[in-house]
């Protein structure tokens, strides 16, 4: 297990959590995922076990469609940290690119079929 620390771009939402050695990511085709061209952990986080700490009111939710997913962003510099996935409430998956020891973008990526949903 590592712990992993990451942060939006201005610095105002950061968030810290353990996991497995990230050697693969997730991306996901669904209308907003698609947009935001996110890397994100193939695993979900629980969301007791990760730590976030926020500026106030720096911290934004984007719900849209049946409103199940809750899409997190920062308010300040509009990056996108974690999402609550519609298919497993109660966890985060996570923007990998928000990870500064990460380089996100050359880890392998599988993409998720969430354009069906
Ligand atoms: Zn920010």
């Amino acid at each position: 297990m590592q712990t992993y620390s990451g942060s939006c771009h201005c610095g105002a939402v950061r968030f810290t959590f353990r996991a497995p050695i990230i050697t693969s990511a997730m991306q996901c085709d669904c209308s907003i995922c698609r947009r935001k061209t996110a890397y994100l952990t193939a695993f979900t986080v629980p969301q007791e076990e990760m730590e976030i700490t926020a500026d106030s009111g720096a911290l934004r939710t984007y719900r849209f469609g049946s409103k199940a997913a809750r899409h997190h962003f920062c308010g300040i510099c509009g990056i996108h940290t974690f999402v609550e996935p519609r298919l497993t409430p109660g966890t985060w998956r996570v923007n990998l690119g928000c990870i500064e020891e990460l380089d996100a973008l050359r880890l392998p990526a599988e993409i998720f079929d969430g354009k069906s949903l």
